[in-house]
């Protein structure tokens, strides 16, 4: 699909934003399903109706379906501007997002467009809703499917941008006086985390053994983590790049974001305080990450658009951007203990509160030189609120397991035990409908036996 001027492109993206537009998949209309015809979230899928479909592939959420983008492409219905037949197919049919995304921004937006006429109720558009025998094929259940790590991630990155959260740990762990360093007032910190253990939604995780140094003892011991906590975080794909020694400008950096996932940056915190001097986390945090599997673009979230906090003193020049770079995204982490019937939410926030915006984080990323590589994946560092229930980890919600939280069923958490199930929630609440990010789920399992 190409269009006649740059003002007509962007006239058909804005009409997919429009709250009023409804799907003929009906479940994507209910007001509280994440997947609404405004979303479009792009993920990786396989299902086990026949051996070909078996195969991984690229698919788009819709209520409680998945359009499969390489059998609409196959039926004729779907073309990927700039690209020959041939070659939109493998990029629809590939195992993960990473050649979508590669394909540019024009390409994203045009399948978004085509997706949102295919799928409205009250459109002229009738070839897909109208034809059953083309839907059957191009119309996967998600209760059937299995859904993948969708991107293949070069790099892994997580910051540590939440001025409440940042304030909470320095205060528990240095001085409540001088909570925040003076550094962090005037950059986003990061540091280089590990992409190879990046793992979808799903995932088992097993906690973690390492050094731990008990109080009353000299030296370490090795065994298992025994403080394993969450950090509720978002996180954002890098879908385009960009070259070495070249840094992205802060004013344009939103344009190499392809989407944004939820991000569990799971954390051993008893490992983590005895080996984070002076170079950071390290096994610590590089056991596991999980994210949600369905990507939300920048363009699905543009309406939640909000003005991020103000920023005193006023950033360096490299990191200042004008307008409004925050977005409205409710959080809540829910933890449901094993064999229990209902999780309990133990914090309800909201990325809005994040006192560095994604650009200023690529802007600082990049600002020595360092490149980006599609796929990257950027951690948001812990969302914490102003509220004591607002706290993004076990850490803050029980000051470092001095105030245990109450579940639903009975029983307290300090930190989390062998068995709890932690779940991730976010969406952008609409005038009657959702933009979702589904969830982002992970059971804990035993550690390894240590050897004596
Ligand atoms: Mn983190």
């Amino acid at each position: 699909m190409t269009y006649a001027t740059p003002s007509a492109a962007a006239e058909a993206l804005k009409a997919t934003l429009d709250p009023s537009r409804k799907s003929w998949i009906e479940s994507a209309n209910h007001p509280l399903c994440d997947f609404s015809i405004q979303n479009l979230p792009f993920g990786v899928f396989s299902d086990a109706r026949n051996a070909l479909n078996g195969r991984r592939r690229v698919g788009v959420a819709i209520g409680d379906a998945i359009v499969d983008l390489a059998a609409l492409h196959d039926a004729g219905l779907l073309t990927l501007p700039g690209l020959s037949a041939d070659a939109a197919r493998e990029v629809l049919a590939a195992a993960t997002l990473n050649a979508f995304m590669a394909a540019g921004r024009d390409v994203w937006r045009s399948v978004r467009i085509q997706l949102s006429d295919l799928l409205a109720r009250d459109n002229d558009n009738a070839a897909l809703r109208d034809n059953a025998a083309l839907r059957e094929r191009v119309l996967v259940r998600m209760a059937d499917a299995t859904l993948h790590l969708p991107v293949d991630i070069p790099g892994y990155t997580d910051f540590y941008s939440s001025k409440e959260h940042a304030t909470n740990v320095g205060a528990m762990f240095r001085d409540p006086k001088n909570a925040l360093l003076p550094n962090w007032l005037e950059m986003p910190i990061g540091y280089n985390g590990r992409a190879s253990s990046v793992v979808v939604s799903g995932t088992p995780v097993r906690r973690p053994n390492g050094q731990l140094k008990l109080p009353e003892q000299e030296r370490p011991v090795f065994g298992a983590c025994r403080k394993l906590d969450i950090e509720l975080e978002t996180g954002f794909f890098i879908g385009c790049g960009s070259a070495l020694s070249e840094p992205i400008a802060c004013e344009t950096a939103e344009d190499h974001i392809f989407g944004m996932v939820l991000l569990n940056d799971w954390s051993a915190r008893d490992i983590q305080q005895w080996e984070y001097v002076p170079l950071g986390p390290f096994n610590s945090k590089g056991f596991a990450t999980t994210i949600s599997p369905w990507v939300v673009t920048l363009d699905a979230l543009e309406p939640f658009r909000v003005q991020q906090p103000a920023q005193e003193p006023e950033p360096l020049a490299y990191l200042r951007h004008g307008g409004r770079h925050a977005f409205d995204i409710a959080l809540e982490v829910r933890l449901r203990a094993e064999g229990a019937r209902e999780a309990t939410t133990i914090c309800r926030t909201n990325f809005r509160h994040m006192y560095w915006t994604m650009a200023q984080q690529l802007a600082h990323h990049t600002v020595a030189g360092c490149n980006m590589r599609v796929g990257d994946l950027m951690g948001s560092g812990t969302i914490s609120g102003p509220t004591e229930d607002s706290s993004g980890s076990l850490l803050e919600l029980t000051w470092n397991g001095q105030r245990p939280v109450a579940l639903k069923e009975g029983g307290t958490r300090s930190f989390i035990e062998d068995g709890d199930e932690l779940t991730l929630a976010g969406w952008c609440e609409g005038e009657g409908y959702r933009v979702g990010f589904g969830t982002c789920v992970g059971m804990i399992l035993p550690a390894l036996p240590v050897g004596q």
